[in-house]
Parts: C-alpha cells; structure tokens; sequence
C-alpha cells in the first residue's frame, strides 16, 4: 500500500478553498510540488469544482469565513452528497470555537492560521489523505459492492469478535442459495440477476433483523446469515417466499435455505457454516423442499463421502475396485443362449465390507471422478474380453457403462480406440452403454458423439430406456444398437397393467425400428415367459444371475461350450 502511493505516477489533486489571494498563495507554494493544487475562493465555487472534477479530489483545505458559501456550508453540502462525502477536509483557522465546531461537522484535521512551518503542514495533508484512502479501501473490502452485505472475510470475523462477548448466547448458521442462478443470469440478462440478488439480500435482512441477524453474499448467489437461535424457520421461510415474486418480474426465482441450528462454539466458524450449507446442497434439485436443517448424520455421510473420494486412488491401485459380469441371454430359441456381459464395478473395501455402486457411482458422477473410474473399468473389461477370447477361442462381448460427463470428454473416441488396439479386440465387442437421460442434457453433443462412435464400430446401447423425458424423441435422431428397457418397468409389470403396456409399446417400437431389445432386471420365470411371449430378445436379471466376478462368470461359458 505504502509502495503503491509513493510510486503512483499521477499527482492527488488538492483543493485550496480560501476567499484571501495571499493565502491560496502561501499554502499553493508548500503543496504545489508535491499536489496538484486547484484554488476557489468560495463554498459555492468549490463545490462546483469538487463536482466536476474527475478523477476526483483528494482534500479540501478550507478557509471558514468567506463570501456567499461560508467553510460551514461547504462542509455540510460535501456530507450530504454521497458521492463527494468520503473527501477529507482541513479547515484553517485562526479561531479557537471554531475548531471544535468544524471536528464537530466531521472535518478530518485544522490548521492554525497564520501557517506552521511548512513541513509541519505538508506531514498533516499527507496523513489525511493515506487515513481516508485506507479507510474507503477497508470499508470497500468489509462490503460486498453489489448488495451491501458484508463480505464472508468481514463476516467471519466479525462473529469471531462478536462471539468474543457472547459465548452464552445460542445462535444458529443459516444458508441461502437461489436455485439455478446461472439461468436466470443467461436468460434474462445480468442485469435482472444483479437486482434479484440485491433484491435477495434485502429481503433477508430486512426479516432477520428482528433476531439480531447479520448477513454475508459468501459466492455469487449464496448468502450466509447468522443470527440468534430460532425454535423454527417456517415463519421465516414463509416471509421470504411471499416476498420473492417482487424480485422479478420475469424470473420465477426459488430460493433454498439450510441451517446449522444451535451451533457448536467449540468448532470453527467457517465449519458452522460449511454444515448448513452440506443441509442446503442435501435439497438441491429437490423440488418438494425449500428448507433442510444440519443433522450428525448429514455430517456422517459427508465424511464418508470425504473418505471415498479420497481413496478412490488407492483403491484403483490395489484392485478394491473390482469388475464385476452379468450375463445377457439370448430367450429366443428353445434354450437360453450366452450373448454377451454387462461389466458392473465393485468396491470391495479393505474396511467396510463391499460397497455397491449406488453409494458411490452418484457421489462420483458429480464431482467428475467417475471418468477415472469408468476408464479403469473399460480397461479391465477390454483385458477381461482378450483372456477369454484365448482363454475359449471364441469373444464374449462385454457392455460398459459409459457416463454422461464421458460424452463430453473429447478424448473418448481416442480412449476407446487405444483400448482396442491394446488389447486386440474388435470395436463390436466392447459394447457402450448410454444412459437415456444424457440425451436431455445436449442431444446435439451426444447425437454427434454416438455417431462418431458407431463409424468406428462400436455398438451403443440405450440405457434405462424409457425413464426419462425424450426416449420417443430421441429414436428419431439417433441410431442406436441395442434398447435396454428400465428396469422398473419390469420390475412392475406383472403387478401394475400400466408398466405391462408400457414394456410391449417399448418392444415393438423396438421391433419397428428392427433393433435388438434387452430387459433388465428379470428376477423369475413369470417375466421371463411374458417377456419372451411379446417377442424380447434379450435378457439380463437375477433369474440368470446376478453380477459375478469374471472367474465365476467363466461357468456360462464352459456350459455354452
Ligand atoms: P445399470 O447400468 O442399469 O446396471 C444394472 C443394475 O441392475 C446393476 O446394479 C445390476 O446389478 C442390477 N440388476 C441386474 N439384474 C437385476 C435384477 O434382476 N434385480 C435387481 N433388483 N437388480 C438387478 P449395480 O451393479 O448396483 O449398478 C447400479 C448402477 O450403477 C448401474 O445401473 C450403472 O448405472 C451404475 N454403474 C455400475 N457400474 C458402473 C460403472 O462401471 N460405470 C458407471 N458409469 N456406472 C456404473
Ligand atoms: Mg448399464
Ligand atoms: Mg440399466
């Protein structure tokens, strides 16, 4: 900071305001070399100045007694414009209530007439002026500019000085976060976000005012607020859901809130409000939920996570992760045929027994860690199709899972392909399986990609098809090789006529569009009959066999031979 005024290469401008000639005189010839030194001889011409002078003044020395705008005046007009405020002012003056009065009127400094030395002078408009560009510089850094919150840095630790006083009193960590922000910023404009979240802001503090609350913008849309204990948010939230409809006009805004309730003063402050946000995030994408508070086994979970996000290396490394095979039969014939597997991975977990996929596949799809997971698997499965292929002398085509974050890898195509030279396996037998829903995400993005993929010979099959929202729109874009029905579908349809209808709709678009068509999930023989009665070709299901390491699997093998 120092550094920065002593080698700022424009000089501070400093108005000289004194109705004397002699005495502009005598100070310019101190400040001149130093400053950039304007003069005005009254209050009225002064203010003029100060209001068009860009960039602006640094300091007004000010005469008190002068014609039309006395030094009084001046002064009361600077304060109450707020763009000209901040400016320090020195008033010079030879009378002794004078002084007192003009400190009074928020004057920074005084100097007696007739002037000091001039050193003396020079040190004290020098001070003035680093005071005052030190305090809009802490004042601008404890202040988030768009809404006038504090910023988390001030906001943290101004608890740890209020929390200084009032250990005793119990108080509770509250987050905000507005649902799909990002949306409203790109639909509507920046501008319209920028007033719903100024808007935001002061609805909350405008209701936590009346529980002593103080309030943050911790990130672009999230807002922390600490305030004392409530017995309950519904009052709260409600206040705050009827005001939202006036933050836009345009955008519906939701706002979710979470809460640390009663919060532990022996633990950190930041990790009071790391917890109610872990409450917040809990309800992201929720739409039944607005509000959710902090609880033990939130945080245990969170740490469990924590732990299996830092051990998926290692776990890598020493093949905890574990590939698993279902197989798929082919039910058209008299007999069931072998046609190919589904690889499934397994983490078989030094201390917590076996893991399955539903507790970490969803943690790691959403921090990206699932690329590294499905890379391992697609490489042990390329390997695993190689050794049977010498193993029996003839290729078992193996599925992998492919995730919606790998459609966007631009090195997929490339993986892939390096995967079958490797091994020596053709395209067609390691199989890819899409999920249908990534088809909502970017259906130009995944049309492209699974064409690409098809041109090299790989096969693609249609996941969980039929669960989300595009599955009729998306066969008319898109050439796929295999659908795979969801599994709730099958999982109903012999106790619900719906889901029934729905699998045969599902075969004969099939049917239609003369594509191979996989159920999944079939546990007994009543679904196996029905299903093979509509004409599916394929099945994979605990009836056959439930996923198995690739030894076990090797049985279906030897018996197809
Ligand atoms: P999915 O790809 O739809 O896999 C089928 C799931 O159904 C597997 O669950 C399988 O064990 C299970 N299943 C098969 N037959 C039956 C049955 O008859 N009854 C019942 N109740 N379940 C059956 P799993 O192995 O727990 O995997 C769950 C999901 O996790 C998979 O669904 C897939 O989306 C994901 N997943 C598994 N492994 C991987 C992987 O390596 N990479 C990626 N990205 N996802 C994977
Ligand atoms: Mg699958
Ligand atoms: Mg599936």
């Amino acid at each position: 900071m120092e550094h920065y005024r002593e080698t700022s290469g424009r000089k501070r401008r400093v108005l000289i305001v004194d109705d004397e000639r002699i005495n502009c005189e005598i100070l310019g010839n101190i400040l001149y070399e130093r400053y950039e030194v304007l003069y005005a001889s009254d209050g009225q011409e002064a203010y003029d100045i100060l209001e068009s002078t860009h960039p602006g003044i640094s300091l007004v020395l000010l005469d008190l007694r002068m014609p039309r705008m006395d030094g009084f005046g001046l002064i009361n007009k600077i304060r109450s414009n707020n763009r000209l405020r901040s400016i320090p002012v020195i008033v010079m003056t030879s009378e002794a209530d004078a002084e007192v009065k003009s400190i009074n009127l928020g004057a920074a400094d005084f100097i007696t007439k007739p002037y000091d030395m001039p050193e003396v002078i020079l040190a004290r408009c020098e001070r003035i002026i680093e005071l005052s560009e030190d305090k809009t510089i802490i004042s601008s850094a404890e202040k988030d500019q768009l809404t006038g919150l504090y910023s988390r840095d001030f906001f943290y630790e101004y608890i740890k000085q209020i929390e200084t006083y009032n250990r005793d009193i119990r108080m509770d960590a509250v987050v905000f976060n507005i649902d799909h922000f990002h949306l409203t910023n790109e639909m509507y404009g920046r501008k319209t976000g920028d007033n719903v979240l100024k808007g935001l802001a002061g609805v909350l503090m405008n209701i936590f005012e009346d529980v002593a609350g103080i309030g943050c913008r911790a990130e672009a849309d999230m807002f922390y607020v600490y305030c004392q204990h409530q017995f309950s948010y519904d009052n709260i939230m409600e206040r705050i859901q009827n005001n939202l409809p006036e933050l836009s006009e345009k955008a519906k805004i939701r706002v979710r809130m979470g809460v640390y309730p009663n919060v532990d003063k022996d633990i950190e402050v930041e990790s009071w409000f790391d917890r109610a946000k872990l409450a917040c995030d809990r309800i992201r994408g929720d739409y039944t939920k607005t509000m959710s508070t902090y609880s033990s086994e939130l945080y245990e979970r969170s740490v469990y996570h924590e732990e299996l996000i830092n051990e998926i290396d290692e776990a890598i490394q020493n093949k905890d992760l574990v590939v698993f095979y279902q197989p798929k039969f082919g039910i058209q014939g008299d007999k069931p045929v072998l046609r190919s597997a589904e690889a499934l991975i397994r983490w078989k977990h030094p201390k917590r027994g076996m893991i399955s996929p539903g507790d970490f596949i969803p943690l790691f799809e959403g921090n990206g860690l699932i690329q590294k997971l499905d890379n391992y698997v697609w490489e042990e499965a390329a390997h695993q199709i190689r050794k049977w292929r010498e193993k029996y002398g003839r290729a078992i085509p193996v599925s992998v899972n492919v995730s919606r974050i790998d459609i966007y890898d631009p090195a997929l195509e490339n993986k892939l392909l390096r995967l079958t030279e490797t091994y020596d396996i053709t395209a067609g037998e390691l199989m890819l399986e899409i999920t249908e829903s990534a088809y909502a995400d970017n259906a130009d993005t995944l049309v492209r990609v699974v064409d690409n993929l098809r041109n090299h010979g790989f096969k693609i099959e249609m996941d969980d098809f039929g669960s989300g929202y595009s599955s009729l729109n998306m066969l008319t874009t898109i050439t796929i090789d295999v659908i795979k029905i969801d599994m709730k579908f099958i999982r109903n349809m012999l106790k619900d006529e719906k889901s029934l209808r729905m699998v045969k709709l599902i075969i004969d678009i099939a049917k239609f569009l003369d594509v191979p068509i996989v159920a999944e999930g079939v546990e007994d023989e009543a679904q196996l009959k029905v299903l093979k009665k509509m004409g599916c070709d394929i099945i994979q299901g605990f009836y056959f066999s439930k996923p198995v390491p690739a030894d076990e699997f090797e049985k279906f093998i030897e018996e197809e031979i």
